[in-house]
């Protein structure tokens, strides 16, 4: 199979489909790939690597979509994209159709196969290719809260491991899930004093066996969430209601709880955000203050570590686009019932309820 790999257009995004590594791979399984010249550049991922890995550099984007059978990309295709696309073209990327119209209309209208990362699933009920993305911005969460715990930055001037004769500083983290999991976990390598929050008590008692003593886990409710605001340092908001707006568990009064400096980072802002007073920001501008509390609010985190993040997404799709390819799209679905879950447009008709239904289509 010929498999395009387009340079990324979204503003700002620097990630790429594919490493010279899954590149390898698909060549060794007999198919031909298609790089755009330079997609990688901005990541130290150079047109010569993908070569040595087997790749055929192209630098018309017009002629790698044409010839490309398979499109392999991150970010949801843009508008000149779309247009590109084809009937009995397959697109296999992150979509996130259901809050975006034009896109699904772009789509339907193209009359492509379009595989949707985000909705494809796994045996435990997990949605893999959305994992790697949440691990990342747990990650960056504490990093990026222990920069704005500096007073240079707003925050109160603490240290999260503290140092002998001080206390480390106090994070909670809101969820247990992916995001809740990796923030934790982080804050705990840095010597920090961590407390977690889940509204799910077998979530909360795999953790506690996981993690022992180190880790204090709370059942979530507002009081509990209450009571700990006074001494938290940085609070991680990282909860998910699959499909739903994400529930507001810090309302502006509460803010007045927590010591002025102290940080809070809303990894949920993707989802509207778990506290009342968070609103998007971006990376060139990440952080506001709210009655002296310093919100860090990006939606798209794991951009900033975007050659991290390239790497963690074609781990997680290279078994999948490996499917596509070897079998084809018709066989790799019927094969496999967890990628077949990611079938979100066929040949101008959508094919996923949930977009259906957000669009009022049919399907
Ligand atoms: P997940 O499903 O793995 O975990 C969510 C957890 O929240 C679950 O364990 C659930 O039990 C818990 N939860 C639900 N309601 C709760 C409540 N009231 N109190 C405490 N816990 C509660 O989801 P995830 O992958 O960890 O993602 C978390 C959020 O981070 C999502 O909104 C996701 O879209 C977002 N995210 C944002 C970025 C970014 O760049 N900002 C990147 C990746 C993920």
């Amino acid at each position: 199979m010929d498999i395009g790999v387009p340079t990324e257009i979204k503003n700002h995004e620097y990630r790429v489909g594919m490493t010279p590594g899954g590149v390898k791979e698909l060549v060794r399984d007999g198919h031909r790939v298609l790089v755009q010249s330079g997609a990688g550049a901005a990541i130290g991922l150079l047109d010569e690597d993908y070569r040595a890995a087997g790749a055929e550099l192209v630098t018309d984007v017009a002629e790698l979509f044409s010839r490309a059978e398979m499109i392999v990309k991150v970010k949801e295709p843009q508008a000149e994209e779309y247009r590109r696309l084809r009937p009995g073209q397959v697109l296999f990327t992150y979509l996130h159709l259901a809050p975006d119209l034009p896109q699904t209309q772009g789509l339907l209208d193209a009359g492509c196969t379009a595989i949707a990362y985000e909705t494809v699933t796994d045996r435990q009920g997990g949605l893999p290719l959305l994992a790697p993305m949440s691990e990342v911005a747990g990650r960056m969460a504490i990093q990026a809260g222990a920069h704005c715990l500096e007073k240079a930055q707003g925050g109160r001037g603490v240290l999260l491991g503290g140092v002998p004769g001080v206390a480390p500083a106090r994070v909670l983290v809101l969820g247990g899930g992916v995001v809740g999991i990796n923030a934790a976990r982080m804050a705990l390598g840095l010597g920090a004093d961590v407390t977690l929050f889940d509204k799910s008590l077998p979530r909360l008692k795999e953790l506690d066996g996981l993690y022992g003593p180190g880790l204090k886990t709370l059942y979530s409710t507002g009081d509990a969430i209450e009571a700990e605001l006074p001494r938290a340092d940085l609070v991680i908001g990282a909860v998910l209601i699959p499909g739903a707006a994400a529930p507001k568990l810090l309302n502006r009064d509460m803010l007045k709880l927590l010591p002025k400096g102290a940080v809070l980072v809303d990894v949920a802002i993707d989802q509207g955000g778990c506290f009342e007073t968070s609103r998007a920001t971006t990376h060139r501008q990440p952080t506001y203050e709210v009655d002296g509390i310093v919100h860090y609010c990006v939606a798209n985190m794991p951009g900033a570590v975007a050659r991290t993040s390239t790497f963690a997404l074609t781990n997680a799709t290279l078994p999948f686009i490996q499917a596509l390819a070897n079998k084809g799209w018709r066989r790799a679905l019927q094969d496999d019932e967890h990628l077949a879950r990611g079938l979100n447009v066929h040949a101008g008709k959508l094919c996923y309820q949930a977009v259906a239904e957000a669009h009022g289509m049919p399907h």
